[in-house]
């Protein structure tokens, strides 16, 4: 279900657009349908005909996602394998500090040499209200980030759409809503265009256009240079600053170039960047870097004047990197 089509459906049965809002808060609140202020009763401001369609259509959102299975971590995060309502299963990260990370599509057509979920190629898009009741899933949430299965510039209406209703219906901040991308160009005017403009972290993992493009093979061919230039443009326009992303692989991407390649790229730009050691799996060949090297990496970039955090995928403790426990699930469900 698209959010477009639910607001469609409920002006169809007569509601306003005042109706809309009252019921899509409410749902984004974790809140029965026709829940509102005491004073306003559903009875004496929704239409009869909307009141009536109201337990139907609760009952369609409430299949749209249904958490089957739930991994806690030690960190504080619990990794959730969710079923969806065609039985297709895709995976979030209830995060700690009150966050959620949703996925965005079923498998991902990017096909990163270093993530399971690109394993499976893109099976399907998920609908906007499908991304919705992912977040639904997690109790309280005050941050969403997009970063979970897929790629969500290859899904990128519905994820407008999700982040639209967040912002607006979900009272979430809008720095608070994560558009995680390998860095499609489309994404940057269609994000700056919409009522809500989300905070952006961007994959880069090398400085080598070359490097690069053998670590994510279809992601689209834009160099490091303009893609932290694209990046630069839309964070001084959002006022909010762009997360690099540095999956880090021993021996691949973790050499002295490649911080002297972070430095000439980032320095002076309204920036963060994220080292993420990368998660070891067994079906894939690479191995993260010692601790001490990670440590060492971080201090240096740092005293660069590149700010720069060690980021751990979360819920790695429970052998459910992205994509893992979806793999597995295809053979127990
Ligand atoms: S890392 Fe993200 S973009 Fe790359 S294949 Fe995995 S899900 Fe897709």
């Amino acid at each position: 279900m698209r959010i477009s089509q639910l607001q469609e459906t409920l002006t169809q049965l007569g509601a306003k657009p005042v109706h809309i809002d009252r019921i899509l808060r409410a749902w984004l609140k974790g809140r029965p349908l026709d829940a509102g202020p005491r004073k306003h009763a559903a009875a004496q401001t929704l239409p009869l005909t909307v009141r009536a369609a109201l337990p139907e259509l609760a009952q369609s959102l409430q299949n749209l996602a249904t958490v089957v299975e739930r991994h806690p971590d030690p960190d504080g995060s619990a990794r959730l394998l969710v079923r969806l309502a065609d039985g297709q299963h895709v995976e979030s990260v209830q995060l700690p500090k009150a966050g959620v990370c949703v996925s965005t599509q079923v498998g991902c057509a990017v096909g990163c040499a270093f993530c399971m979920t690109g394993k499976s190629s893109l099976l399907r898009q998920l609908q906007s209200g499908e991304i919705l009741a992912q977040v639904l899933c997690a109790a309280n949430v005050k941050r969403v980030v997009f970063m979970g299965m897929g790629e969500p510039a290859h899904n990128l209406e519905n994820v407008c759409e999700a982040i639209d209703a967040l912002g607006i219906w979900g009272g979430i901040g809008h720095k608070n809503l994560v558009f995680s991308s390998v860095g499609d160009p489309r994404i940057f005017p269609r994000l700056l265009a919409g009522r809500v403009k989300p905070a952006l972290a961007l994959s880069l993992h090398s400085t080598h256009a070359s490097l690069r493009r053998s670590l994510l093979p279809k992601a689209p061919d834009i160099s490091p240079e303009a893609l932290v230039d694209a990046g630069e443009a839309y964070a001084r326009a959002t006022g909010y600053p762009i997360q690099y992303q540095w999956t880090l692989l021993a021996g691949i991407n973790d050499s002295e170039e490649e911080l002297a390649g972070i430095e000439r790229l980032l320095k002076g730009k309204y920036a963060m960047l994220n080292l993420i050691p990368y998660n070891e799996n067994p079906g894939l060949a690479y191995q993260r870097p010692a601790l001490h090297a990670i440590v060492a990496m971080t201090r240096r970039l740092n005293r660069a004047g590149i700010l720069t955090r060690i980021r751990h995928s979360a819920g790695q403790e429970v052998e459910g990197g992205c994509g893992q426990l979806r793999s597995r699930s295809q053979v127990s469900y």
